[in-house]
């Protein structure tokens, strides 16, 4: 079946795409980019929005806590002319990792910092340290701890209800999410940024794709660039930025790309984690930006949406699901 036209640039300017939770990350980095700012500092600054805002509960301060309770941050940049990128992953403590890893691209000889490593370099760079897990987001934590299994000795208030054992078999509170952002300036410069708190109960020290180059967020200034949300182990498992990208580069528009890539990782993915229909069972999202300004992405279940600054201004547009939910 042809795939639709997909949308190009619209007006002049810089343009700047991302996850559906980035609309305002897009609307600041346009500002900067137009305002004169290197488009990786304008990522960045767009993403520290969100990574500040306690409400998001997939990024930075308020993200939900690995099983422990504790917060762990990963978070990568790359920009597209030098090729460089920097990350850290399990970082604790620092709201911003993005600006991290960013400070690990410039200012060291490496791509990635992890745990107390990344958070003695942000210590050096004088971040501030605090909690990140806010009372909202340890009452989820806490809900998920007693009722996730009956099996241990966590005892929810309303234990001997049905409403607990009816979440649990749902697993209704169960989260994932992610911000991505990537940006193309009118002089073709591109650059990107992931962030985001991980799967929500992860075990302690476990790293998803969003600091990995080539999984969770991938630049490469001569054809494009796509940065990803969702299941992270699918991602690291198939390089799946890295492909989209690749695929772009051979003459795929990004959306013909991201199904392509959804493909690929359904077809790897292992039985238990596919539904009755033998259909993969989790959520995964590419967001695609070529380098002529062709936009684009596509879901693995059901429809789920993009952020897109085309040049006048950000919405949401919608992105199809490979299958339907
Ligand atoms: N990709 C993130 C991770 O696996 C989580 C998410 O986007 O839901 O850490």
């Amino acid at each position: 079946m042809p795939l639709e036209a997909e949308p190009v640039r619209l007006a002049g300017g810089p343009i700047l795409i991302g996850s559906a939770n980035a609309v305002r990350t897009c609307t600041k980095a346009a500002e900067l980019i137009a305002a004169g700012s290197h488009p990786l500092d304008a990522v960045v600054t767009g993403i520290n929005i969100v990574e500040d805002d306690p409400s998001d509960h997939s990024v930075g301060y308020g993200g939900l806590p690995n099983e422990d309770g504790v917060v762990q941050l990963d978070s990568c940049v790359m920009d597209g002319p030098t090729h460089r990128a920097g990350a850290v992953a399990a970082l604790e403590r620092v709201k911003n990792p993005s600006s991290v890893a960013l400070l690990v691209a410039r200012r060291t000889d490496h791509a990635l910092l992890v745990g107390e490593g990344a958070l003695r370099f942000a210590r050096a760079h004088g971040f501030q340290e605090q909690e990140l897990l806010t009372d909202e987001a340890r009452k989820i934590w806490l809900d998920w701890k007693e009722t996730h299994s009956d099996k241990d000795d966590w005892l929810h208030p309303e234990a001997d209800k049905e409403s607990s054992r009816w979440r649990r078999e749902e697993g209704k509170n169960w989260t994932t999410g992610t911000i991505t952002c990537m940006a193309l300036t009118e002089g073709g410069h591109m650059a990107g940024c992931t962030s985001t708190s991980g799967l929500s109960y992860k075990l302690s020290g476990r790293v998803g794709d969003s600091p990995i180059i080539g999984a969770g967020l991938y630049v490469d200034n001569e054809f494009g660039a796509c940065g990803s949300t969702g299941r992270g182990e699918a991602n690291i498992q198939n390089c799946s930025s890295f492909l989209v990208v690749e695929l772009m580069s051979r003459g795929m528009s990004p959306k013909e790309a991201c199904l392509e890539v959804l493909k690929r990782v359904a077809k790897h993915t292992e039985k238990r984690l596919r539904n009755k229909k033998g259909e993969p069972d989790y959520g995964l999202t590419f967001y695609a930006l070529r380098k002529d300004g062709q936009f684009g992405g596509a879901a693995m279940r059901g429809e789920t949406k993009m952020a897109v600054y085309d040049g006048k201004e950000c919405t949401t547009v919608g992105l199809e699901g490979l299958y339907k939910d």
